[in-house]
């Protein structure tokens, strides 16, 4: 079976073609990047193994850009099917899925209402996501399209974890509450984990960290998503590349009763000016906050010991929530490259369990790894993530099933 995965922004759409094995596993065939759409002159950038090819075409909507997807699939040199017949079911990312969701489901029209639903809760994600599916399914309207949600995961948090401490009944009329993304990660890299760990999923324990451009750590208990960083939008929890994670609620108020600024303006202080890009002045990028850090830059430096210190503190707490932990595990760009995060993040959380190997944290290793020492109590792993391999995984299990009836959403 051939499964196309699809991750669909506002005028981009991310793409890879996987075969599925027989153990679940999958092996990409062909990948690419859908960019301008809608723009006079749009983008594609479609990979075979390591060879590139580059495309300038206009992609006037998501359906145009699917097209463009699909031939480069299909014809010319990049091609690895003989034609869209070969593409047997298409798997969606979609960031919010709300109460509605708490696993990976076949799209029907009861399914789209239900994701339009979402949108007052993810009014930047869920429309472009929307968009795709329609403009996908309006192309492939025969295969199976499926929906992976980022929240679905989160979906078993008990209340004392996702409820805010403001008034019940802006939970129970307007679905007002901690949700959580990065759900497709922090799922993918539990269950290499456990595997790893030769440990059954539902008794693993373990504190996830996603560190990428988004930044999130996940407690779970028994293969479970019991507490996570970020809340009812992705702006809470770690420090991030262009986000604050947690401040004070007040400090909104505050700039905007005392320095005048607007909601907006708010909006995109803590949303796109602040984390290692507002702390060091330099970049949102890890790799550049940390060269100009070793270059002597004061600040870059101290984004970073915010960045590890947030997280460090996180780690204490989640160790807390859980009682007995396997292991911590480092996944995302971040996670899975920054030897010195990693080191700074639990350099102090000896008295807790994990104790880091220096030589086995600094050795440029790849794939999934244990950097704890023999002596250490819990081990800490490094699980690269793949979110695209678990969609594709998730839409060939139900597109080889019979086709399931839809939750009715509980969103309003
Ligand atoms: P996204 O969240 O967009 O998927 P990634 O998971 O690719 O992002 O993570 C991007 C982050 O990972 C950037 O901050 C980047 O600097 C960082 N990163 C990637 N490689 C390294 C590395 N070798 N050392 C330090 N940071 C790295």
């Amino acid at each position: 079976m051939n499964v196309l995965v699809v991750n669909c922004g506002s005028s981009s759409i991310k793409y890879s073609l996987r075969r599925m094995g027989r153990d679940e596993s999958s092996t990409v065939l062909a990948s690419g990047l859908v960019e301008k759409i809608g723009e006079p002159v749009s983008r594609i950038r479609h990979m075979v193994g390591r060879s590139e090819t580059v495309g300038e075409v206009r992609a006037a909507d998501h359906q145009a850009a699917f097209g463009l997807m699909i031939a480069a699939l299909a014809e010319g040199p990049g091609a690895v099917i003989a034609g869209p017949k070969e593409i047997d079911a298409v798997g969606h990312r979609v960031v919010h899925g709300a109460e509605g969701f708490t696993e990976s489901l076949r799209i029907d029209a009861k399914v789209l209402a239900a994701i339009e639903a979402c949108v007052p809760l993810a009014p930047l994600h869920n429309p472009p996501n929307l968009t795709g599916i329609r403009a996908a399914m309006a192309l492939m309207p025969d295969v199976p399209h499926v929906a992976v949600f980022d929240t679905a995961f989160h979906q078993t948090l008990p209340r004392r974890a996702f409820l805010y401490a403001i008034p019940y009944d802006l939970y129970s009329s307007s679905r007002i509450r901690r949700y959580g993304f990065h759900g497709t990660s922090h799922r993918y890299v539990t269950e290499a984990a456990a595997g790893f760990l030769d440990r059954p999923l539902d008794r693993t324990n373990l504190i996830t960290c996603h560190l990428g451009n988004g930044c999130s750590v996940t407690a779970v208990a028994n293969g479970k998503s019991v507490d996570t960083s970020m809340g009812l939008t992705p702006l809470e929890g770690l420090v991030m590349g262009t986000r604050s994670g947690d401040v004070d609620p007040a400090l909104a108020f505050h700039l905007v009763r005392a320095l005048g600024m607007s909601v907006d303006q708010v909006d995109d202080l803590l949303n796109r000016r602040s984390g290692l890009l507002g702390l060091s002045g330099v970049s949102n990028d890890m790799r550049e906050v940390t060269k100009s850090a070793k270059g002597g830059n004061d600040r870059a430096a101290l984004a970073i010991d915010i960045f590890c210190y947030r997280l460090r503190k996180y780690v204490g707490a989640y160790t807390a929530v859980l009682g007995r932990v396997d292991a911590l595990v480092f996944t995302g760009g971040i996670g899975e490259n920054a030897a010195h995060i990693r080191e700074e993040t639990c350099r102090g959380l000896e008295p807790l369990g994990y104790v880091l190997d220096a030589a086995k944290n600094a050795a440029r290793n790849r794939g999934p790894r244990d950097l704890a020492a023999a002596e250490s109590p819990k081990r800490i792993l490094v699980i690269p993530t793949d979110e695209e391999a678990l969609i594709a995984r998730d839409t060939a299990r139900i597109a080889s099933a019979a086709p399931r009836r839809a939750p009715t959403p509980r969103t309003t």
